[in-house]
């Protein structure tokens, strides 16, 4: 059992703020993920609370004590690496029971517990092998058999799948989860990949130079992203961003920035949505003006068009097949209840435009 508490931390390296006044309450037993672009200060908050890095500003507490004093080793935490640390001249076995060794752990003790380890991790008959005998996603199977022997109570994960590849990184999602599930422990996971963090997170930390930008369920932070980063920074393609200038934006507030995801946007002429459908009435449920298009990405099931209205272009995500040809005029619509408002002074949410009972909620 365990939670992780850091309180306004702060860590400089010489004029850059790597970490700034960092708040974060992980929960007992949670996987919370910590998501940002590279160099937004993830790694080095992970290494923070590892106590391999020193904190200039800030306490970091686990299960309520502070620890900024505490070595790595009195921590009770096990971190795994991007580029997994393991000791090449070891065999499995060896690298695994390391950490037990160094413990002076009982020599049946230690046997039962790399043979535990490995047989939830599928990697028995590798206990003879070298690291270089491996291939990529066995080593990193290794090294977290190596953090499990431990039994922390926090484990510490830093891009643990970033050097495997597409479909090895979607099966090791699936192991974490499952490892998280069995052994009901604390765990923090730094990534910069949006997809690794919505499917593992029981929570997600978007971070940006270095400051948290929200903190939420992966439901929260796509649906009420907290400002134009995190708006902009989830989805793929992300959120759409329009400036409401233009005839087509008549009667909107000109001080804010709009934002729309793709799957929002329809078409006439598409998807069973006649063009009259969408110019006649007086709408106030939908955003509905004319544009151009631009492009079309075909990527399988789906497309991605770019279209553009006067100087600003933005995406519609479809599954049509039929797609007008470039140049065409479309009209496209987006419900008023799926569109964000952001301050364009401070990016901030502001809402939606349109506030129906169902999105209420959605405004801060
Ligand atoms: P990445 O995803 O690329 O690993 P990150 O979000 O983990 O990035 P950090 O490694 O925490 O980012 O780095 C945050 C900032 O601190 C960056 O600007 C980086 O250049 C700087 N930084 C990190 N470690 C050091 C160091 N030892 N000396 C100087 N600057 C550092």
């Amino acid at each position: 059992m365990a939670t992780v508490h850091l309180d306004n931390v702060t860590r400089c390296f010489g004029s850059t703020v790597a970490v700034d006044q960092l708040s974060l309450e992980v929960i007992d037993r949670e996987l919370l993920v910590l998501l940002g672009p590279s160099g937004c200060g993830k790694s080095t908050t992970l290494r923070m609370i590892a106590g391999l890095e020193e904190i200039d500003e800030g306490t970091i507490s686990i299960d309520g004590k502070p620890v900024n004093n505490l070595a790595p080793r009195d921590r009770d935490i096990a971190m795994v690496f991007q580029n997994y640390a393991l000791y090449p001249h070891m065999t499995v076995q060896q690298n695994i029971s390391f950490p037990l060794r160094m413990r002076r752990a009982g020599r049946d003790d230690i046997q039962r517990r790399v043979h535990e380890a490995a047989e939830i991790l599928g990697i028995l008959e590798l206990l003879d092998r070298t690291p270089s005998q491996l291939s990529g996603g066995q080593q990193q199977r290794v090294a977290l058999g190596r953090a499990m022997v431990r039994d922390p109570a926090v484990f510490l994960l830093d891009e643990p799948l970033s050097n495997l590849d597409m479909q090895l990184r979607s099966t090791m999602r699936q192991e974490i989860l499952d490892l998280h599930r069995r052994l009901q422990v604390t765990m923090i996971h730094v990534t910069h990949d949006q997809v690794e963090a919505m499917t593992l997170g029981d929570r997600v930390a978007i971070m940006h130079e270095g400051r948290l930008q929200q903190l939420g369920t992966p439901e929260d932070v796509y649906d009420r992203p907290a400002n134009r980063f995190v708006a902009g920074f989830l989805g793929n393609p992300p959120m759409n961003f329009l400036s409401p200038d233009g005839a087509w934006a008549a009667g909107l507030p000109g001080d804010l920035e709009l934002g729309f995801r793709p799957e929002q946007v329809k078409a006439s002429d598409l998807q069973g949505v006649s063009r009259s459908d969408l110019t006649t009435s007086e709408d106030t449920d939908h955003l509905t003006f004319p544009c151009q298009l631009v492009s079309i990405q075909q990527l399988g099931a789906e497309s991605l068009v770019t279209l553009q209205v006067g100087e600003q272009q933005f995406i519609m995500r479809t599954g049509e097949r039929q797609l007008p040809d470039p140049d065409s005029s479309l009209v496209v619509s987006v419900p008023t209840s799926s569109v964000h408002k952001f301050s364009s002074g401070t990016g901030k949410r502001l809402g939606m435009l349109h506030n129906t009972p169902a999105n209420q909620a959605d405004s801060p």
